[in-house]
């Protein structure tokens, strides 16, 4: 579905919810908390006081149970003062953005404030988080990046920059992780949690110290080294040049749309990015959002601003260094 499909498909409360009632019970209305079918519709007026309220509920019949629920109840939908049409433009205008989707962009799009923006997107941010368990197999290229400050000389000279961990299969997806530094110990526990190490057949990395599995559970892999300290970059099929254009294409996109972005939230950058990215030929990428989300557990706000985590948009002022 295309943004302009979504917009007119989508452009009131009655329809989104119609269709959220459609995906969630495509065999009729059963009850979250008894599962049974006796179900009455209780359609009420929703005024301004009650707007976090829905104006379509569904009543359990059962004697015993008599739950009252909506078509948002358990979802990241549920409890929102937004209206679902700004959740659905929100999300249609987020998973179609390839550069990512900025606050203030989305602000002036859905005619919120700031504020709301920016939790709406964190919040569609945090359903994008692949919780799907499958490890990358095949061919399997592994290089980080830093992120932070210029970008100039030797890597591990690299301080207080933050360190974001790709790791791509050939031909397969792409996974992006914020860590702690680049050590040895590091990068193998990220890449024993991503790569499958029983269906790997290469492993291609430059030529860093901190890739060096003779002593792990990948010993038995073929591992060739591309040798970047050298300016070699490419070897007949030995390279990790598909990781590294996952890099610039995440640089593009990070520098043009976010300016300046917090490192705190920086794993959720890169969750949206690589569900993006691994998703790009996905024609129903809208809808099987939409459904990511009607699964996903609301995040509560409180613990969305722990730490101070909100950070108001800041025009970035002119630095000698690139804010990314
Ligand atoms: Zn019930």
């Amino acid at each position: 579905m295309k943004l302009i499909e979504v917009t007119k498909a989508f452009a009131t409360e009655e329809q989104c919810l119609a269709y959220l009632e459609a995906k969630r019970w495509p065999n009729g209305v059963r009850c979250l908390t008894c599962g049974s079918k006796e179900i009455s519709r209780i359609t009420r007026k929703v005024s301004k006081k009650t707007d976090n309220k829905r104006a379509q509920l569904f009543q359990c019949l059962e004697p015993t149970c008599k739950q009252q629920f909506s078509a948002t109840t358990g979802t990241i939908f549920n409890g929102s003062h937004l209206s679902l049409d700004k959740w659905y433009m929100a999300i249609a205008l987020i998973v179609d953005a390839k550069k990512g989707m900025s606050a203030l962009q989305l602000q002036r799009h859905l005619k919120v404030n700031y504020r709301t923006a920016w939790y709406l997107a964190h919040r569609i941010r945090e359903a994008m988080n692949d919780p799907d368990g499958l490890k990358l197999t095949g061919t399997v290229e592994i290089d980080e990046t830093y992120i932070g400050g210029k970008q100039r000389g030797n890597k591990r000279k690299r301080l207080n920059k933050d360190v974001v961990l790709g790791i791509r299969q050939r031909g397969g997806p792409l996974r992006l992780v914020h860590v702690k530094d680049s050590k040895q110990g590091t990068l193998y526990d990220v890449i024993a949690q991503h790569v499958d190490s029983a269906n790997t057949k290469a492993i291609m990395t430059d030529d860093a110290g901190a890739y060096n599995f003779r002593l792990t559970k990948f010993h038995n892999i073929p591992h060739s080294k591309i040798r970047h300290s050298r300016r070699e970059y490419v070897k007949g099929d030995v390279h990790t040049n598909t990781v590294e254009n996952s890099f610039s294409l995440l640089k593009r996109a990070v520098i043009g749309t976010y300016h300046q972005l917090s490192i705190k939230h920086l794993q959720r950058y890169l969750n949206e990015f690589s569900y993006r990215f691994n998703r790009r030929e996905d024609v129903e990428l809208f809808e099987n959002t939409v459904m990511r989300m009607a699964g996903v557990k609301p995040m509560p706000y409180a613990k969305l601003i722990e730490q101070n985590a909100f950070t108001p948009f800041v025009r970035p002022t002119p630095k000698t260094s690139e804010p990314f």
